[in-house]
């Protein structure tokens, strides 16, 4: 496939925008994009719903909140300055740290004066005669613009508590994802948290030490894989800082784009002995070492699976003190089909006198009462209640805001039996629109996919502009086709089994959601080669129009 159009010269628009672009979003994603169409002359203007930048560290701050990938790769590449400049003080970086990188980012680049926050979002509508978007706040003038960039994140949209009877509940009660910036006082307090995700295994050991009784709510247990956090001294910065090009190159070509090499092993070109040696070494060096430090057909191997998955058990056991409990923490599915979380401490925190395991497989959650949770077989009396049930993930940014296309269709509408894109950045009849982290890019670390998909988003602009044309829009066919390759991707690996498990990088875990393969799985080098041929070729698969 090929550009469609010829490149031939038109006149200015007859209706000129407000301005070139916008941007929603003040992330990691919006704050780059902003720094790229700026650097290209653009004139843009971002808007954000938070009073600050951060995205997602900005609204989840809650206790416990840090990153699960090593500070030296969860930033950006762009500026070997800002490289040099810059100081992370651990090795996996807390909120408050990654808001401060992201503010002395805006604030070094004189983007801040470009953003405008406290301002959300209501409704982006394309203008077939004019080719423009406008973009309406719920407060304030509607804006229009050329390009539209969305960079409104995937883990925005949270999954809001169903159960009945909320409103009646007489102590104080949290959302995670929208944790209240006045510190919350835990002290002589008992405590609920509803879930055991990643967030919910990160918030669990912090709030454990200061709380008369920390109870949790489990309905599947996951693999828990230990973050081993500890401070970066002055010599481990320079190091880091001395070879960094040597970093980002093993980001690009490492699967989850994180700085870490290939284990180079199979599974089953091992001894039993040896893969107990293995296994302890990715254990010991943590965080996601134990995933891919390993074997590197962990996740489409079944016996490789199994193994890492009977490690882990194993594990849980030798740790939680209580052998019920430790059975309750133990998942029996396939390792790595939910995204495992990292935990500081989680499953040592289940041996302390204050904390306990409320198992609700069996017996769910059915209402909140005016003294706690009410299961179907007992009522918990609590003074607070956090909930962490997670995202309406990657697609809900989008379906969730009144996001128009041609024809006046809308994004919802679009992607009502599941999400549909080319290269997971661009939607056919949406001309000129572009996402950062969209569905059907890489499940991977999030800054360096986001800055290949920036410096793929500024390099079709370019290409609009270059050749006289007005918008880019990608082909149905191109769609069809990536989207189909995202299954097919999946389908190489065992990933697929957490359909069974209500994983939700499957849509799986929000009742009613389509279920759709809502990342690209083929592994961040594949993908990047796919951007950078996609350029290289003069964006095969698009339509430039006057
Ligand atoms: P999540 O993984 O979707 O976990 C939500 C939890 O809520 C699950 O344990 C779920 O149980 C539970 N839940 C939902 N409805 C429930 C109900 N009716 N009754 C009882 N439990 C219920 O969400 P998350 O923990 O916020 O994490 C989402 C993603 O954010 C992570 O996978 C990760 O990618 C990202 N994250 C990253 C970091 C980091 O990098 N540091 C930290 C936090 C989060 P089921 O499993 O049974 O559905």
């Amino acid at each position: 496939m090929s550009v469609k159009s010829e490149a031939r010269p038109v006149a200015p628009p007859a209706v000129a925008p407000d301005v070139e672009a916008i941007i929603v979003g003040a992330g990691f994603g919006g704050i780059r994009a902003l720094y790229e169409l700026r650097q290209m002359g653009l004139s843009v203007k971002a808007f954000e719903a938070g009073s600050d930048v951060g995205g997602a560290w900005y609204w989840n701050r809650y206790p416990g909140a840090r990153t699960d990938t090593e500070a030296w790769a969860y930033c950006y590449s762009f500026s070997k300055e800002l490289q040099d400049e810059w100081d992370w003080p651990e090795r996996m970086p807390s909120w408050e740290h990654v808001v401060a990188y992201q503010r002395y980012v805006v604030d070094r680049f004189d983007l801040r004066r470009h953003i405008q926050f406290n301002t959300r979002i209501k409704s982006v509508v394309y203008d077939e005669a004019t080719g423009l978007w406008t973009v309406t706040p719920e407060q304030g003038e509607p804006l229009t613009c050329s390009y539209y960039v969305s960079a409104a994140g995937l883990l925005t949209v949270a999954y809001e508590p169903p159960f009945p009877g909320l409103s009646t509940f007489k102590g104080q009660w949290y959302q995670t994802s929208r944790w209240p910036k006045e510190p919350v006082d835990f002290t002589g307090k008992r405590v609920a948290i509803v879930g055991s995700g990643s967030t919910a295994v990160q918030v669990l050991p912090v709030v454990a030490q200061t709380a008369a009784h920390v109870s949790m709510f489990q309905r599947t247990p996951n693999y828990v894989l230990p973050g081993r956090n500890h401070p970066l001294d002055d010599a481990q910065r320079k190091g880091i800082k001395a070879n960094y090009d040597a970093v980002w190159e093993m980001v690009r070509k490492q699967v989850f784009a994180f700085p870490m090499e290939k284990a180079n092993r199979l599974f089953d070109n091992f001894t039993p002995e040896e893969h107990e040696r293995i296994f302890d070494a990715g254990w010991e060096a943590g965080g996601f070492r134990f995933v891919f430090e390993t074997f590197d057909d962990i996740t489409s191997n079944e016996r490789a699976n199994a193994a890492a998955a009977e490690y882990v058990r194993r594990k849980i056991r030798a740790i939680v003190k209580d052998p019920k409990t430790a059975d309750l923490l133990s998942p029996r599915y396939p390792f790595a089909v939910k995204r495992p979380p990292l935990g500081n401490f989680y499953y040592e925190a289940f041996n302390r006198p204050n904390v306990s395991l409320v198992d609700v497989s069996h017996d769910p959650i059915e209402a909140i009462t005016a003294k706690g949770i009410r299961t179907g077989s007992e009522e918990h009396e609590f003074d607070i209640i956090i909930f962490a049930l997670g995202f309406d993930a990657v697609t809900g940014a989008l379906t969730h805001m009144d996001v128009r296309g041609k024809g006046g269709v809308s994004v919802k509408e679009k992607w009502e039996a599941g999400a549909r894109t080319q290269l997971g950045i661009t939607i056919d009849g949406f001309p000129n629109l572009f996402m950062l982290s969209g569905p059907q890019t890489p499940f991977a670390n999030i800054p360096p996919v986001l800055e290949a998909a920036v410096t793929w988003i500024g390099q079709a602009i370019g290409k609009v502009r270059d050749s006289g044309q007005r918008s880019i829009e990608p082909t149905p066919e191109a769609v069809e086709a990536w989207t189909r390759l995202m299954q097919t991707l999946l389908d190489q690996t065992l990933l697929g089994r957490g359909a069974e498990v209500g994983t939700w990088f499957l849509g799986a875990n929000i009742p009613g959601k389509a279920r759709c393969v809502l990342f690209y799985f083929g592994g961040a080098e594949a993908y990047f080669n796919e951007l950078n041929t996609s350029i290289e070729r003069g964006f095969p698969g698009f339509a430039l129009s006057p």
